[in-house]
């Protein structure tokens, strides 16, 4: 897990916080009233435990109605933590879940390989490897793949959208980054995308190029970006949502 790098809190907690469970259908919450203006409802990672913070003036009776509500998006941000939970601790053996263009493969390691290869049969994700390789050359070798996969799509995905956008870009690679999904050398007019990416649906990456080719028309995230991304991928504002739900699978990432 990428670190968060927050400096300890020395606040000291108000004295008037009060804490305490309510069940709302089968669901524990944790209901915490302090000091502050408005309710604020989450889903915490890794656990899924739902917290709760309100105003002293609201009841938990509001409350109850206000997760009752949501109750969809808190299934959903648990199940999202819950499998998490899981690729977090991959070992790259046989049965374990790896992700690849949104949809999940069941890994299947196999030894005898000359040299590693991958191959895709319906949901299994077949990973040749010598004989005795360890967790380690077989996390490389299908890494190895992902970056292979990543770079057959990037060249298409920049070709179609240059003439749209009429900006032409002069290098591009993938790389590993822990805080961003993309990135952009205005003057070298050079992108980078995070290999992070082909676990995702394909639109996610298409996103990120297309955002990435915008900074050579804008520099910063002003309403005239925004105004662009419009009018080239009116979409653009459910595929950065989706990225950020992908964002509490992998830390902090972020647009660059
Ligand atoms: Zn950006």
């Amino acid at each position: 897990m990428p670190s968060t790098n927050q400096a300890p809190r020395l606040k000291k907690p108000d004295p008037k916080t009060t804490t305490h469970h309510i069940t709302v259908d089968d669901l524990v919450v944790e209901v915490v009233r302090k000091n502050i203006k408005n309710l604020n409802l989450s889903v915490r990672s890794p656990d899924g435990k739902v917290r709760v913070s309100v105003p002293r003036r609201i009841s938990d009776a509001t409350v109850r109605q206000v997760v009752l509500e949501r109750m969809e998006w808190i299934k959903s941000q648990q199940a999202w933590f819950a499998s998490h939970a899981e690729r977090a601790t991959l070992h790259y053996v046989s049965g374990e879940k790896h992700d690849y263009l949104g949809h999940t493969y069941l890994l299947q390691v196999m030894g005898g390989a000359r040299r590693p290869k991958v191959s895709l049969h319906g949901e299994r994700l077949e990973l040749h490897v010598p004989s005795g390789s360890n967790e380690a050359l077989r996390a490389q070798a299908l890494e190895a793949w992902y970056r292979a996969q990543i770079k057959l799509l990037i060249p298409p995905l920049i070709a179609r959208w240059e003439p749209v956008m009429g900006v032409q870009v002069a290098e591009w690679g993938v790389k590993r980054m822990r805080t961003k999904w993309g990135t952009c050398s205005i003057r070298a007019r050079r992108i980078w995308l995070n290999l992070e990416l082909i676990k995702l649906p394909p639109e996610y990456l298409e996103y990120v190029v297309v955002h990435e080719m915008n900074h050579l028309l804008e520099r910063l995230h002003t309403p005239r970006f925004k105004a662009l991304l419009d009018q080239f991928m009116p979409g653009w504002r459910e595929l950065r949502q989706g990225l950020e739900q992908a964002v509490k699978q992998n830390g902090r990432l972020r647009m660059g």
